[in-house]
């Protein structure tokens, strides 16, 4: 394209547009922005919007399409989530007063990380930007919130290092990840985020040359340990670490183009301060995310969320995902949960303040960069009038914790004070178009409104002074926002019409005149209108610089409120769903005497949870080899035991009768592992177990459908067998729910298939089938595991060879030795025994 062929205003458009080739330009014209060339196309075609053209000195019209300024958001949200880049060219001078082309300027790009606006953003979550940066064999990440200031790093290294960060990157769930260009592992990077985090943003950002104090400029002393506290020692940032900080705030500066003073903590992300949770452990406890569809129900935040703001929201998430292992932190939580467990009225009480107040935390965040509007100072003011009685409830607190988070919340009293003074209830969404600050507040302001409003009064005179000299009684003065004031004189009376009226328009039945005494009005009219909006806006700013001097202090209330939150929040479930304090020791056992699952007791709808304990330790107890059925209920134990322990290191209460747990530094989850034939899976198993058990030594629950592994209790140190109890009726089991000692050698797979509903015929037959099978076994013995198998163990496991090929071909036959019928599904057992009788009969004849 030659671009000097083009209109000033499209070469003007080049230039910014050359410098965001990787963004969308939304380019401000008039009320509305637009888009030009290959970004039209685009835009039209994922927002459904039309495509218009426009000429611009090319022998082409320039595709082109459009949305008004007031509506852009929602557009710009819908962008941003498909994982488009944005940039917002304004027009950065009033058009009144520009000569010639109206100065425009880019003023800001948003990316999926960097998003502030509501409709981007979900009260519930964190929106984290993670920048990755390496040094040899250094990988760091610094991550933040621009929406409410969090910032952390983390850094690992050695061959691993790639895999701690994505454990990192998997618990904060950032909207995007930038890394530095040839980053080590890109690839696997990307593979990984595509499975992992599909919603995730890559990009790639090359760091402009580096301010040697940029970090320690933004942050000053307030880098911080993991527990938020001052920590002199990590003040000292590794310089791997350092450099994926500048590259964030880099990349920032480049995009939020604001100071971004909110982002003012830098927290080093510690995993030794919390208990390890991959991604994998993360995922199969469904603590936050369920597997169906990534959402809260089902899982451990859905039963536990009665927090009652948004900042306790996302800090009850973080508790989840990281439960402490300090001993006497775990205590000062339950110190504070039982308080507020034990005085419901104080739980009450603070749960109905905290209703009140909005998330401050984005809030100031959206006040510091600029997208705030008067609607966020009511919020605010809300907010804040909802202190004092927080802090009332909270003095009479005996807690340690909830006496130390009383300390936290500031009143911010002269700042409530004045929004009180200043902002009107319901101020509009623009901060341009005045209507936000109260009568009272300012005298200049006061005066232009009596003006303004004065019109009124003087309309009504003014209508009544010319109805007299001109004698037209059906005369009327108005005002409309095209023609500005008028007289309208219907079309019958015109000739009375004095010579100075000036005719400004005409109407099917009615002329309407304008005469200098009223042109002179609506002026002063129309500039006390302007003025106002200037002079709202002016003060508008002078609020929000008022607030901004006090940001570190309004984070600390908002974080203090959103602990606070959590405390009453927990005391809450525990009240409601009658949880109990477990005790906690550091002698290396668990005990928990009724147990349950806190997610699974609350979506059985029938059936009635059975309580179940559990006992592990370090020497006799370490090892629990669980079998039983499918369907009866190992995973559901297991997973409960791993929740309970999770729920009681964070601090909280737990569905159990009584328990007295000691902390874990790890919970580890596994499922699968079996192999293609029921021999390799079965060598897998007991290979993983011996490794476990001897090796490891880690508590470790353990369910198989192998039953030759029961044999182990006798030969692996701390292993003990247990089993879920059922009751057989004739043909049918009952599923008992218990957990008994000792190992079970039926998997009562036919059972259970008939409680799937397959039809009866295949049941027969099955049934016949594993008799055959039980008889096989019985003659010829045991299979590969020798020694280790029971007399008498389910046969399927074992079957060998001989004596099948009277009974089926050598096609079928071999099909069969295949199967792995123990750790078969239902369904799956089912359409298996559909094919091979099929083939049955078709060899047959049938
Ligand atoms: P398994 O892993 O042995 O195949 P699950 O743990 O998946 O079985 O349990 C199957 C179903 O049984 C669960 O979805 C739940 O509805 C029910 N269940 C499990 N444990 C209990 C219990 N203790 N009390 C009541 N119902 C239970
Ligand atoms: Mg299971």
């Amino acid at each position: 394209m030659d671009i000097s062929q083009l209109t000033p205003m499209f070469q003007e458009y080049m230039a910014v547009k050359n410098q965001h080739p990787d963004e969308l330009l939304f380019y401000r014209l008039g009320d509305f922005y637009e888009l030009f060339f290959d970004d039209a196309l685009t835009v039209s075609r994922e927002l459904g919007l039309t495509l218009t053209g426009r000429a611009g000195g090319l022998e082409e019209r320039i595709p082109m399409c459009g949305v008004p300024y007031h509506s852009v958001e929602g557009y710009l949200a819908k962008l941003v989530k498909k994982g488009y880049r944005i940039a917002v060219c304004e027009q950065v001078e009033d058009p009144k007063l520009a000569k010639g082309l109206v100065k425009r300027e880019v003023i800001r790009v948003i990316t999926p990380g960097t998003a502030l606006k509501e409709q981007l953003l979900s009260d519930a979550h964190n929106r984290f930007l993670a920048f990755l940066q390496e040094e040899e064999d250094e990988l760091a990440l610094c991550a933040a919130d621009v929406s409410t200031g969090e910032c952390q790093w983390f850094v690992a290294q050695g061959a691993d290092r790639l895999a701690a960060v994505e454990e990192q990157l998997y618990r904060l769930q950032p909207a995007e990840v930038v890394v530095v260009p040839g980053l080590t592992g890109y690839d696997a990077l990307t593979a990984w985020l595509k499975t992992r985090l599909p919603d995730c943003a890559l990009n790639m950002y090359q760091v402009a040359d580096a301010e040697t104090d940029f970090v320690q400029q933004h942050f000053g002393g307030m880098v911080s340990g993991a527990s938020g506290a001052q920590d002199a020692a990590t003040r000292e940032l590794p310089a791997v670490a350092a450099d994926a900080v500048r590259g964030l705030l880099d990349y920032l500066h480049a995009t939020v183009m604001a100071d971004l003073s909110q982002v003012n903590t830098l927290t080093r992300i510690d995993p030794r301060q919390f208990m390890e949770l991959d991604a994998t452990a993360l995922r199969n406890l469904e603590l936050l995310r369920n597997m169906r569809d990534g959402g809260k129900r089902g899982t451990l935040l859905g039963v536990l969320d009665f927090t009652c703001t948004s900042m306790g929201s996302r800090l009850l998430q973080k508790w989840i995902e990281q439960p402490l292992l300090d001993l006497s932190a775990i205590v000062a939580r339950q110190d504070a949960v039982e308080e507020c467990y034990n005085q419901p009225e104080l739980r009450e009480e603070l749960q109905d303040a905290l209703k009140q107040v909005y998330d401050l935390e984005r809030i100031v965040a959206r006040l510091e960069v600029g997208t705030a509007n008067a609607r966020d100072l009511v919020s605010l003011r809300t907010s804040l009038a909802a202190l004092p009685q927080l802090k009332t409830l909270l003095v009479h607190a005996k807690a340690p914790l909830l006496i130390r988070l009383c300390g936290e919340v500031n009143l911010h009293q002269e700042l409530l004070d004045t929004l009180v003074a200043a902002v009107v209830d319901e101020p509009p969404f623009t901060i341009r178009e005045g209507g936000m600050i109260r009568d009272g507040y300012d005298l200049e302001l006061d005066e232009l409104h009596a003006t303004a409003r004065d019109n009124t009064s003087w309309m009504q005179q003014f209508e009544a002074k010319i109805k007299e000299s001109t004698g037209i009684k059906t005369l009327k003065v108005g005002f409309n926002k095209v023609f500005g004031y008028y007289i309208e004189v219907s079309k019958g009376q015109t000739g009375l019409v004095p010579d100075n009226f000036v005719r400004k328009q005409t109407l099917v039945n009615a002329e309407r005149y304008i005469v200098p005494e009223l042109r002179e009005f609506e002026n002063k009219i129309l500039s006390a209108k302007e003025k106002i909006q200037q002079l709202e806006y002016y003060l508008f700013n002078q609020i929000r610089e008022a607030i901004r001097k006090q940001i570190p202090a309004l984070q600390a209330t908002a974080r203090a409120l959103a602990q606070v939150d959590v405390l009453a929040a927990l005391a809450k479930a525990a009240v409601k769903y009658d949880y109990h304090r477990p005790l906690l020791n550091d002698k290396g056992y668990i005990s928990v005497t009724d147990g349950r699952h806190p997610v699974v007791e609350r979506l059985l709808e029938q059936e009635i949870f059975v309580p179940n304990d559990v006992h592990l330790d370090r020497d006799g107890e370490r090892m629990l080899v669980l079998t039983g059925p499918n369907m009866a209920g190992k995973s559901t134990y297991m997973r409960q035991v791993a929740l309970l322990v999770l729920l009681a290191q964070m601090g909280s209460f737990i569905p159990a009768k009584r328990a007295d747990i000691c902390p874990v530094d790890r919970i580890f989850t596994r499922i699968g592992g079996r192999g293609t034939s029921t021999f390799d899976g079965m060598s897998i198993a007991r290979s993983v177990m011996e490794y476990i058990a001897k090796k490891i030594q880690a508590k470790t629950l353990f369910a198989t459908h192998y039953h030759q592994l029961i044999a182990l209790e006798d030969e692996l140190p701390g292993v003990k067998n247990y089993s879920v109890a059922i009751k057989e009726r004739g043909n049918d089991i009952v599923f008992l729910r218990r957990i008994v000692r000792g190992g079970t050698d039926r998997s009562y797979g036919v059972h259970v298939a008939r409680l799937a509903g397959l039809p009866r015929k295949v049941l027969q037959r099955a049934d016949e089938l594993l008799k055959e099978y039980d008889a096989q076994a019985a003659s010829c013995g045991a299979g590969a595991v020798g020694a280790a198998v029971p007399q008498g163990s389910a046969a399927a496991d074992a079957v060998t060879d001989g004596g099948m090929s009277s009974l089926f071909s050598s096609g079928l036959q071999q099909e069969l030795l295949q199967l792995d019928v123990m750790s078969m599904t239902p369904i799956e057992a089912m359409n298996t025994l559909y094919k091979l009788q099929a083939q049955a009969k078709q060899e047959a004849g049938m």
